[in-house]
């Protein structure tokens, strides 16, 4: 039996294909999954340093505002020659207008000749009681900055980031192909572990 048994899950996410996405694979765990948009619940500053804190903070405010449990994420890629950033910033660097070839262009000027390309996504979930009781987990994929962008499937950095152990970036795989290796999926499979246990 699982701590979310027989409950409604609420997931603070206004983003369909995420939803969908945490709903099959809780589904087993939970009662029912309803999003945050559709409870009309709004989306607090995410004000923290680090993802789980910002996953941790985005949970809380929706089962504060819903009084349920509710689970919320938080993610971005580290590049390691830049000392983990873009980090929390990721979505950030494409700046008002939310361009990430302005994102991407960035983290390659600032990458310059330096052969160590190296970086990872990371996905933190946390779920969240009324009571303030928390459960955090991260997924993380590694891999490597490529330039120029490669392919036309995904979002964010997908053209950028080669996974380890593959030649195609996430925007050359089908969606199928990223969900399983993804730093989202990993960090479900590891929250489901944690809650089921
Ligand atoms: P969010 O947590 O999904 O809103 O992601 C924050 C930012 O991190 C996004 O705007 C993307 O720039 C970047 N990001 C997170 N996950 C991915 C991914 O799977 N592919 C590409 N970019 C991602």
């Amino acid at each position: 039996m699982g701590r979310l048994s027989g409950q409604r899950l609420v997931v603070a996410t206004h983003n369909a294909g995420k939803l969908r996405e945490f709903a099959e694979m809780l589904s087993p765990l939970v009662k029912e999954v309803v999003s945050a948009g559709d409870l009309g619940l709004d989306e607090p500053e995410e004000t923290g340093t680090t993802f789980e804190e910002n996953a941790a903070l985005k949970a809380l405010a929706a089962s504060v505002a819903s009084g349920s449990p509710a689970l919320a994420d938080d993610s971005g890629l580290c590049v390691s020659a830049l000392n983990g950033e873009p980090g929390v910033f990721s979505a950030r660097w494409g700046g008002e207008q939310k361009d990430m070839m302005v994102a991407m262009r960035r983290v390659n000027e600032l990458l310059g000749d330096n052969p160590d390309r190296s970086a990872h996504f990371v996905c933190a979930l946390a779920v969240t009681w009324p009571n303030g009781k928390t459960e955090a987990v991260e997924g993380r994929v590694d891999g490597k900055i490529v330039w120029p962008p490669r392919g036309d499937n995904g979002y964010g950095y997908d053209p950028v980031f080669v996974p380890d152990g593959y030649d195609k970036t996430f925007a050359e795989m089908s969606a199928d192909e990223k969900n399983k290796i993804s730093h989202r999926k990993r960090a479900i499979e590891k929250l489901v572990i944690k809650l089921s246990s």
